[in-house]
């Protein structure tokens, strides 16, 4: 199967297994030209998400999610305790700062609703989005906000200056398709920040060091990120999370089980998986005083941290493209 973002065709790195449900047979296969490694199989059954969100109080890595969603209430600083707990908040935490108090914020894919929380008490006007119904709803009755929350359809009509996506990319298809498609929430001179699982943190013999397909369908580098960005017609800056202690990946050895049955409910590897709490050792870490938001990732850095950062502007939208060729902006009728 071609890579879904250049096209080329791939080479397999894996033999055939059993993704993250029962029976979904899988290979991993890597691009030679942006090093990306990706499912071979894109195909996400339709419960997937349902099943993931009604169950994720005992499902490895979204049991932290369910986590979250109940320590928030109980800070005063919600957003300052999420950043603290996890780098995705805090770039995060990072691109909102660069707004005005006015601005409007999409959080696509927003779980269980508690990053919209955090950033409305931190005083922006934050709409969540995600595509399970059922986490939605969950959201909608703990934080007691209806019009918080929307379903994708509902989104058109706000328009965004920055559309946050926190570990959300890898799980679509198509992320050529759905960056692209993200650019048309932005107001002009919008912005869209997306993190992401690095595979250039992981030892190079990894094969796959993040979740099964298919949940995750993908799994990037910068090369590959940037390559995203560049087809959907964006100027893409690799974010700085430095100063911050990057952890050491934990391997996954002896967890490459199906966490759900073929219809939906948890297997057995999750009984004996769930104590293990490898995501949350993979991914915490301190903050410390953060940098400017949108200060790029320099060239080289001696270890990368686990979490990839990703600004994307849209190339019509960008402020200085503006300025400097006004005649691109003229669109006819
Ligand atoms: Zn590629």
């Amino acid at each position: 199967m071609n890579c879904p973002t250049c096209e080329e065709p791939g080479t397999p790195v894996s033999g055939r297994f059993d993704g993250y449900l029962e029976g979904y047979r899988v290979a991993i296969v890597e691009c030679g030209r942006c090093g990306l490694r990706y499912a071979d199989r894109l195909d996400v059954p339709d419960h997937l998400y349902e099943s993931i969100y009604r169950h994720a109080a005992v499902l490895p890595g979204y049991d932290r999610y369910a986590r979250y969603a109940r320590e928030v209430t109980r800070s005063a600083d919600p957003l300052g305790t999420l950043a603290d707990a996890e780098l995705p908040y805090r770039f995060a935490a990072d691109a909102v700062r660069l707004l005005p108090r006015d601005a409007v914020v999409v959080d696509l894919g927003c779980g269980e609703g508690y990053l919209t929380y955090a950033l409305r008490q931190a005083g922006y006007a934050c709409v969540g989005v995600d595509l399970s119904q059922t986490v939605v709803a969950r959201a909608r009755r703990r934080f007691g906000r209806d019009d918080w929350f929307a379903t994708p359809d509902e989104l058109t009509r706000h328009g965004a200056d920055l559309v946050i996506a926190l570990e959300l990319i890898e799980h679509v298809p198509d992320p050529v398709g759905f960056l692209h498609g993200t650019t048309k929430l932005l107001r002009d001179g919008g912005s869209i920040v997306v993190t992401t699982p690095n595979r250039d943190a992981s030892p190079t013999d990894a094969i796959w060091d993040t979740d099964l397909p298919p949940v995750h369908l993908h799994w990037f580098g910068a090369r590959a990120i940037t390559e995203v960005g560049r087809r959907a017609g964006c100027d893409v800056t690799l974010l700085d999370p430095s100063h911050r202690p990057s952890p050491a990946p934990v391997s996954r050895t002896g967890t490459w089980e199906p966490l759900l049955t073929a219809d939906g409910s948890p297997s057995r590897a999750v009984r004996r998986v769930r104590g293990l709490r490898w995501r949350l050792r993979n991914r915490a870490g301190r903050a410390l005083a953060g940098p400017s938001p949108f200060r790029a990732l320099p060239a080289r850095t001696a270890a990368p941290a686990s979490t990839l950062g990703v600004a994307f502007r849209p190339q019509r939208l960008a402020a200085g493209a503006r300025h400097a060729a006004p005649d691109a902006e003229r669109v006819p009728g």
